[in-house]
């Protein structure tokens, strides 16, 4: 049998028609750049993640780039975030700028540990705390980071909060949304995300309307009226066709959603069954809404043993992220070292995304569960 990590055409089959209908009612209108597709998308998007404002940008890491540059992050500024995550959040602040910081993650979550983001800033000298200008918590896997502590803090020492939100679109912390708990959300349309677009697309959400304004100036060039620029921006639009596509797929994304789930309730159940609960960690589900856009368990022995065993059954897999922020190449002049953020280096190591998305029938799920348990036998 085989089970690949995502099978984006069995999505595909399912909603053929209607995105076809779409495309071809975008072609007819030979209007690709903004326009009513987009300003569409935007406002069924806000009404999703319950927040005001929604602005539809170029991709997931020009959502990062664009909302710290409306919070006027730049140049000196230091923005806190974690090492244990993709890496264009971190770029991002390095892209305007800042000097990215690292706090390491709670090992139960993998998110922001709200604790040490206290102690890293209490721990700061009067003339380096004003520097720190904002911080970006991660909702990775599709689970909310433990956001209430974080905007106390954040409140205390004045900080911007941007939600990377890439991979938790429709996750909930106490009943709120992702997106609409930080000043800013940054989403991503990439193709493997819960929403994917086909291609690149993004989108900053917001609750000020002065905000809003910001971005769109920052979306084109910094541009209104015509050729007067108010501000550096970039060319950060969003396609008709992508907004057109995400649009039609959002009307499935809470069945999407449903489905993963419930696939993920059904690994809870083959592996308590399995006898594997004690051998492996399953991802925990601490706050109200995981979307699961990954499903990560940890394997604290012999993990690179058992993706290979996996890959050789024809089970996809992969491991998010090999290589923590800290330890990248392009980060040396950051000057961290090995060892200072244990729980990231140990994450790095230890943790498997298994198959978790929603067209998985029960027969693939029981399959990567028996091959997880053949391998344990051997
Ligand atoms: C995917 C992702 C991004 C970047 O999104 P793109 O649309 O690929 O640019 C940023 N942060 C996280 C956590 C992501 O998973």
């Amino acid at each position: 049998m085989k089970v690949p990590l995502l099978d984006l055409k069995a999505q595909y089959r399912t909603i053929k028609e209607e995105v076809r209908a779409r495309i071809d009612e975008i072609c007819e209108s030979q209007m690709f750049i903004l326009g009513p597709q987009v300003e569409q998308m935007e406002a069924q998007m806000a009404r999703y993640c319950r927040t005001p404002h929604a602005v539809g940008v170029s991709s997931g890491s020009d959502a990062l780039i664009m909302a710290l540059m409306a919070a006027g992050i730049g140049p000196g500024d230091r923005v806190i975030t974690t090492p244990f995550t993709f890496f264009a959040t971190a770029g991002a602040i390095a892209r305007v700028g800042a000097r990215p910081v690292f706090v390491d993650i709670d090992p139960l979550t993998y998110n922001l540990d709200p604790t040490r983001l206290g102690d890293y800033l209490d721990a700061l000298g009067p003339s380096e705390r004003p520097t720190v200008k904002a911080v970006v918590p991660v909702h990775l896997y599709g689970q909310c980071a433990d956001m209430n502590p974080i905007l106390g803090i954040a409140r205390q020492h004045d900080l911007r909060v941007v939600e990377d939100a890439a991979q938790a679109i429709g996750a909930e912390y106490e009943g709120r949304r992702a997106g609409s708990l930080g000043d800013f959300g940054c989403f991503s349309f990439f193709p493997s995300k819960n929403l994917g677009a086909f291609g690149d697309g993004g989108l900053v959400t917001t609750r000020s309307e002065e905000m809003d304004r910001q971005l769109r100036l920052l979306r084109m060039h910094g541009m209104a009226p015509k050729y007067h620029h108010h501000v550096i921006g970039g060319n950060f639009r969003l396609d008709a066709l992508q907004a057109g596509i995400v649009a039609v797929k959002l009307a499935f994304l809470d069945d999407w959603t449903g489905a993963r789930r419930s696939n993920a309730a059904t690994y809870r159940k083959l592996f308590e069954q399995a006898g594997l609960s004690k051998l492996i960690q399953l991802p925990v589900e601490v706050q109200s809404r995981h979307i699961y856009n990954q499903f990560v368990i940890r394997v604290p022995e012999g993990r690179d043993a058992l993706r290979d065993h996996l890959v050789e059954n024809g089970i996809g897999c992969e491991i998010y992220y090999p290589i923590p922020l800290h330890r990248q190449a392009c980060f040396a002049y950051l000057n961290y070292k090995e060892g200072d953020f244990p729980a990231s280096e140990r994450a790095s190591r230890e943790t498997l995304a298994l198959p978790i998305y929603p067209e998985l029938s029960a027969d693939q799920l029981t399959y990567v569960v028996e091959t997880i348990q053949e391998f344990y036998k051997s």
